[in-house]
């Protein structure tokens, strides 16, 4: 099987609610969202999508995979998309790096290989679970009152998992930790995402002050040296993903025990054939994860949910669903969506989703051998 044409297409997808990273930094209205569809000569289409979590969040934005597809795509033509190993080396090859802009191209090839297999992509990994997958929401707020009221609205929609959004104002994300506490139902799983919005000196002062509540954080500082730092200065359990990026950082940090879990998003590490060996390191050192896309649409929570369904259910905190953050469908209601507050493992054989063309218009680009 060769792929013989590859077709990139852009969208904007709208979030329903302006979303503040933590601390009130940086704040989104509309992602940026790229899709590549892989044909075969086989006949079987495969689908991939890089949506960044807008262009501040970490080093990746749109115009980038776009531009890292036209400097690939003559290098990934002609190649077996079964055979991802080989257009991963292809991909490195042609573009040291880049790791995000090469994720919807592996993306697309697993689509092309569960098809060809009959089999969803987390069986043809090796076995998927079907117990449904918790998914966390997005708490991006500023004060006690917001961050209730949008939680309020998430467990309004069934939600048992939250990321709260802090950093940046001590005294406020302390007030904030104690009033989500204090309010926080049986059985909820919450995590206090920093996104690197702490100096160290910050960052101690919050995890001290609510050192009696035994809640985790979410990359409590900017890098694996920051979080070193201050990991021997406090009880707090961590979770680190922006700074875990290469297999290089995740050996690091389980060997130095940096992290009690660790936040893999597939379009960061540069898909799933990379997110799959961070989660072998995980599993190895007793690490547990959080499994997720770095936005998008229900493509993206599709591909994160297959690795999620690979990592044993006592090892899996929660996935995502940031297609309910968005006001457009691009698949019409099909594929992987929130029940109760949890996401289901399709059937179907490949990514088990496929966005409706006629919403995509016309692509960008169009390679072909
Ligand atoms: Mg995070």
């Amino acid at each position: 099987m060769k792929i013989t044409q590859i077709s990139v297409y852009q969208v904007d997808l709208p979030l329903e609610h302006p979303y503040w990273l933590s601390g009130g930094r940086l704040k989104f209205e509309v992602l940026d969202a790229t899709l590549v569809k892989l044909e075969t000569d086989a006949g079987i289409t495969g689908w991939g999508e890089g949506t960044p979590w807008g262009h501040t969040y970490v080093p990746a934005h749109g115009p980038g995979i776009r531009a890292g597809l036209e400097t690939m795509a003559r290098f990934v033509l002609g190649l077996d998309p079964r055979r991802v190993l080989d257009v991963e080396r292809a991909m490195d090859l042609a573009l040291p790096g880049h790791l995000y802009a090469k994720s919807p191209v592996d993306m697309a090839c697993w689509d092309i290989a569960g098809q060809a297999a009959e089999l969803p992509i987390a069986d043809l990994m090796g076995g998927g679970s079907r117990t449904p997958r918790p998914i966390a929401s997005s708490v991006g707020a500023k004060t006690v009152g917001e961050t209730r009221a949008v939680l309020q609205r998430y467990r309004d929609r069934g939600y048992v998992a939250h990321s709260v959004k802090i950093g940046g104002d001590v005294e406020r994300d302390v007030a904030r930790i104690r009033d989500v506490e204090a309010h926080r139902a049986p059985g909820e799983i919450i995590l206090y995402d920093v996104n690197r919005g702490w100096s160290r000196q910050q960052a101690l002062r919050v995890m001290r002050a609510t050192e009696d509540l035994r809640v985790m954080f979410e990359q409590p500082g900017e890098t694996l040296d920051d979080i070193a730092a201050i990991r021997p200065l406090h009880a707090a359990p961590v979770s680190i993903d922006e700074c875990l990026v290469t297999l290089q950082d995740a050996t690091r940090a389980a060997r130095e025990g940096l992290a009690e879990v660790f936040g893999i998003k597939l379009n960061r590490v540069g898909g799933l054939t990379r997110a799959a060996r961070m989660r072998d390191i995980a599993l190895a050192h007793g690490i547990d994860m959080f499994v997720m896309a770095t936005g998008g649409s229900v493509l993206a929570d599709a591909e994160a949910l297959h690795l999620a369904a690979t990592v044993p259910d006592h090892a899996c905190h929660a996935v995502w669903a940031c297609q309910d953050m968005l006001t457009v469908d691009i698949a019409d209601g099909r594929g992987p969506r929130n029940r109760d507050g949890h996401l289901h493992l399709p059937e179907r054989p490949g990514l088990g989703v496929a966005p409706d063309e006629g919403a995509l218009g016309d692509p960008v680009a169009v390679y072909a051998l």
